[in-house]
């Protein structure tokens, strides 16, 4: 988890190869839905070009089997997802259900100033279309608002690790990963 330009897709495919497990990116999915013109895609499109939350039960709904596929190969890593905190409290009920666990929760920690420089960079490089200057400053109104809250909650539940991911992606990759370690005691 984190805000956005923190880094969340590039250590999470890190990750993922890293453990050899799946990388579920919640937003990754919701733009293939965009792309490729589905109901889904073609009714969340203007949700996330002004840079809010598409609603929680159409992410969760679409999320879950991808989680539950996942999870009977062997993991996953869930970039972006929950990002409120009905979503996680959904999440969880899901992943009972599944009979699924979350092991640990990596807050990926990135000043203002980085992120807004990170976002304005990609904009540029990858051409999105929620990362223009107005959306960039909604987006991140949105997180503080609605995700930074889940921080105490993970925090509650004993499953957060926060990294500080000002650096490279190397070393942020590496310190993602010592933390992830220290955290399951192996
Ligand atoms: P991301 O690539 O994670 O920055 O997500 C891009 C956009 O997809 C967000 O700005 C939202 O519009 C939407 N999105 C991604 N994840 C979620 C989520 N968990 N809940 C609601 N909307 C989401």
């Amino acid at each position: 988890m984190g805000p956005p330009g923190s880094g969340k897709g590039t250590q999470g495919m890190r990750l993922a190869q890293h453990f050899g497990i799946e990388h579920i990116s919640v937003g990754d999915l919701l733009r293939d839905e965009v792309d490729s013109g589905t109901e889904l895609g073609k009714h969340v499109a203007a949700t996330m070009e002004r840079g809010e939350l598409v609603p929680d039960d159409v992410v969760t709904e679409m999320v879950t089997p991808h989680v539950a596929r996942a999870a009977a190969k062997g993991g996953f890593i869930l970039d972006g997802y929950p990002r409120t905190l009905t979503q996680a409290v959904s999440a969880r009920q899901e992943a009972d259900s599944l009979n699924v666990e979350a092991d640990v929760v990596v807050w990926l920690d990135v000043s203002p100033h980085t992120l807004i420089k990170r976002l304005a960079e990609r904009a540029t490089e990858e051409d999105r279309p929620d990362d223009t200057a107005e959306t960039i400053s909604r987006r991140l109104q949105v997180y503080e608002e609605a995700t930074r809250p889940l921080l105490d909650y993970y925090q509650g539940r004993g499953l957060l690790v926060t990294v500080g991911a000002e650096d490279d992606p190397e070393h942020v990759h590496a310190a993602v990963v010592a933390a992830i370690h220290g955290k399951l005691g192996d």
